[in-house]
Order: structure tokens, then C-alpha cells, then sequence
């Protein structure tokens, strides 16, 4: 059952009270392994769900829109205090709804319509934000992509100093959706202050590491941060924009006004609770888990003949190649979640097959870490992926069901925050 429990919900909205329980017992229930998700604390839970949704606050703490700020004011300049004390940054706003409008927003504070921004292509582990032609990043500015070597995995950091040379951005983003390797802060801040383009590091996914002390920080190396905060930082769903003090103000203008009405006040109080969370001494010890843990399942899969882009993971990410396996990626993600798996289809670099059925799959160690999983457990996820891929392939429904079975055994014995039995 959820925790907090749904009592009101359960005597106003018995019928989308019982959804929520339904999906308490899947999250539960199944090894999740998409990259981008997690499991947030029952703390986090309960400072999302307050009356802090009844609340109008727009503009900034001090300088408010309309009365009655006595404790919001109080509430978004600890969340703010702490996302700067985290990660040592001279600047946050906490307001972006979500990863995508705090990437937006960069955009606004930086550049003018048609500008030349510099991104990981998608098709290489970039995100829709990173200039895609369908997203408005994509419509409104002019991106130009670097990406990875087709015999490394990893990108060559003398080619995306030679596009920016030949290219002249005006914004560079490094960092992205889909990248299993460290992202090499210092080289992209040399790239962007000899072409003279802001450098913005875009750390979505790998926050949680960063704060944990398990990946690089780019703080002195990027001018601005865009991070969502509930992927490995393990916060409510939301988004920070970290940056040196010269840009404050061009950021929080960018977000309210030039973006956004009202922030989520009810939000900011999560992710505020989220990063007391980080900066505890077991926070440390869940992100180097996380990266343990994908190193682990990666030399695992390694062994059973998957092929790693890149070879393996230094974070919390491996996406898989599953071409040589004699699959799909999207059949494959169908059929490991009938046996209990829960990951991706993804598009790996240089792929052949169409973006809605591309070659791999992509998957994270964040969420099972949350639950308790340790490298003695990697082993027995790799071999329920191949056994589930084999059975897939086979056409075999009753080894999926035998191993949703036995994965749904091993998850008896780890706790999930926001569930009692
Ligand atoms: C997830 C993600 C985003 C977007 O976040 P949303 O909250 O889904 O809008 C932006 N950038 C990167 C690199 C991401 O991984």
C-alpha cells in the first residue's frame, strides 16, 4: 500500500485511489531500470503533497507578486541555500517546472533566434533540448551536433574543439540523455572560452553522482547548470538551474518572466527536503552504489555477449546493442517487462534501424540502488535480461512469467520508500 496512506483519496476517488495502489505494487513489484527514474523518500512524498499547491508566489523571495509570503519566501530560499551549499555553485533558481523549460530557459537568457548552439546529437545520447529538429530548439535556433566515435563509444574532444572552431556557437551544451561515460567538464570549458560561447553543462542525469561525489562536478568549469531533480538526485519531479553569480540575473529573468508564471512551490519544498537528503553522509555511499552496481551489471552483461556502446559504464548508465543478440530493441524492452524488468528501447549511435524501433536498450542502476541492491545481485539482473531476451525471441511466455516471478521474489527483501505491505 502507498505510504502516506490515501485515505481521503480513497473515500473522495475510490477509483483513482485504487489506480495509485496499482502502480505502488508495480513499483514494487519490478526491477526499474529506466535510467531516468528512481524510487524519492516518503519524506520527499509528503512535501510534495501539502498545502503548498494552494499557494501563488511569483517573482522571487523579497520581491513577490502578490501577498502572504511569510513561509514560501522562507521555504524557496532554503531549497535555494541548500542546491548552492550541495554543489558549491554561487547561483540556483529553483523555480524550472521541469528539465526541459529549465533548458528553455538558457536558451531565452543567452541567445537570440537562429543562434548557433553547439549539442550531443540525439542520435548520439543528446536530449530533444539539444537542438532536435522537432523540438522548438531545434525550430527556433540553429544547432550544429558532435558525438561519439563509431570504434570507441566516446566522443573525441579535438573534433568537437574543431566544430566549435569552424562553427562559432554562441551556446555549447555538453552532457545529455544517453551517455555512459564521464563528461570531460574542464575540456568542453577550454572549447567554450576559446570560441567565446557560454558553456552550458546539462547534468539531468547525473546529479545524484555529482552531488555523491561519484562523478566530476562541473561547477568552475560551466557557466550555467540545468539539472532535473528526480533522476539520481532522487528528488521530486522538477528542475535547478545552478550558474556563476555574473548570470543570476539573466537566469532568474529567463525563468519568471520570460518563461514561466507561478512556481511549484509545493515542488520546491520536495526537492528542498531532496537535497537535505544529499547532503547526508549515506548519500555518498547510495551514488558510488549506483556506479558500483553499473559496473558490476555491466561486466555481467559483458559476459553474456551483450554489446556495451563504449564498452561499459563509468556512471549510472549502459545502453546495449542488441543487434548482435538477434532482437530489437523495443521487442526486447516488451518482453523483459512482462518478465519484471523495467528499461528502454534506445537508438544507439550509428544505428540502422528507425528511432521508434532502433537497436538497443538503455538502463540504470539508480533505482534499484535506492532499494538496496548491491554488485552481489548483478549477476542474477543480467542473467534474467539474457534469459528474458532469449524467451522473447522464442516466443517463450512462460519463462517471462518465471522470471517476473522470481524478480518479484528477490524484491520481497528491499524496501521501497512510499510502500508498507
Ligand atoms: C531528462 C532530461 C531532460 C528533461 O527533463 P524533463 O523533466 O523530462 O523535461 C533534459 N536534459 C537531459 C539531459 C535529460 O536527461
Amino acid at each position: 500500500m502507498h505510504e502516506p496512506k490515501l485515505t481521503h483519496l480513497a473515500q473522495a476517488d475510490p477509483a483513482l485511489a485504487a489506480l495509485i495502489e496499482g502502480e505502488t505494487q508495480r513499483q514494487h513489484d519490478k526491477l526499474r531500470m529506466i535510467a531516468s527514474e528512481n524510487y524519492v523518500s516518503t519524506a520527499v512524498l509528503e512535501a510534495s503533497g501539502t498545502v503548498l499547491n494552494n499557494k501563488y508566489s511569483e517573482g522571487y523571495a523579497g520581491k513577490r507578486y502578490y501577498e502572504g509570503q511569510q513561509f514560501i519566501d522562507q521555504i524557496e530560499t532554503l531549497a535555494i541555500d541548500r542546491a548552492k551549499a550541495l554543489f558549491g555553485t554561487e547561483h540556483a533558481n529553483v523555480q524550472t517546472y521541469s528539465g526541459s523549460p529549465a533548458n528553455l530557459a538558457i536558451y531565452l537568457a543567452f541567445l537570440q533566434p537562429g543562434d548557433t548552439v553547439m549539442t550531443m546529437s540525439l542520435a548520439h545520447g543528446g536530449h530533444l533540448t539539444h537542438g532536435s529538429p522537432v523540438s522548438i530548439t531545434g525550430k527556433w535556433f540553429r544547432p550544429v551536433h558532435y558525438g561519439v566515435e563509431r570504434e570507441t563509444g566516446r566522443v573525441d574532444m579535438s573534433k568537437v574543439r574543431e566544430l566549435a572552431l569552424a562553427e562559432r556557437p554562441k551556446l555549447i551544451i555538453c552532457g545529455g540523455t544517453a551517455i555512459p561515460r564521464t563528461v570531460d567538464f574542464p575540456a568542453f570549458a577550454e572549447i567554450a572560452q576559446e570560441v567565446g560561447a557560454i558553456l552550458m553543462a546539462d547534468i539531468a542525469h547525473i546529479a545524484g553522482l555529482i552531488a555523491g561525489g561519484a562523478h566530476p562536478s562541473p561547477v568552475g568549469f560551466a557557466d550555467v547548470i540545468t539539472t532535473t531533480t528526480h533522476k539520481t538526485l532522487r528528488g521530486p519531479r522538477g528542475a535547478m538551474i545552478m550558474a556563476k553569480a555574473e548570470h543570476a540575473t539573466a537566469v532568474d529573468k529567463a525563468v519568471f518572466p520570460g518563461l514561466q508564471g507561478g512556481p511549484h512551490n509545493h515542488t520546491t519544498a520536495g526537492i528542498a527536503v531532496a537535497l537535505h537528503e544529499a547532503s547526508q553522509a549515506s548519500f555518498k555511499d547510495y551514488a558510488h552504489q549506483i556506479v558500483a552496481n553499473a559496473k558490476a551489471l555491466a561486466t555481467a552483461l559483458n559476459e553474456l555477449g551483450f554489446d556495451l556502446v563504449s564498452g561499459g559504464t563509468d556512471n549510472h548508465l549502459i545502453l546495449a546493442d542488441l543487434t548482435g543478440k538477434g532482437i530489437g530493441g523495443k521487442p526486447a524492452a516488451k518482453a523483459l517487462d512482462v518478465a519484471g524488468i523495467e528499461l528502454n528501447f534506445n537508438g544507439v549511435p550509428f544505428d540502422t534501424r528507425r528511432p521508434l524501433d532502433p537497436s538497443g536498450i538503455r538502463l540504470g542502476t539508480a533505482a534499484l540502488t535506492t532499494r538496496g541492491l548491491t554488485e552481489q545481485h548483478m549477476p542474477q539482473v543480467a542473467a534474467w535480461m539474457d534469459q528474458a531476451i532469449n524467451a522473447a525471441i522464442k516466443e517463450d511466455t512462460a519463462a517471462l512469467d518465471r522470471v517476473s516471478g522470481e524478480v518479484k521474489e528477490l524484491l520481497q527483501g528491499f524496501p521501497m520508500p512510499g510502500y508498507t505491505s
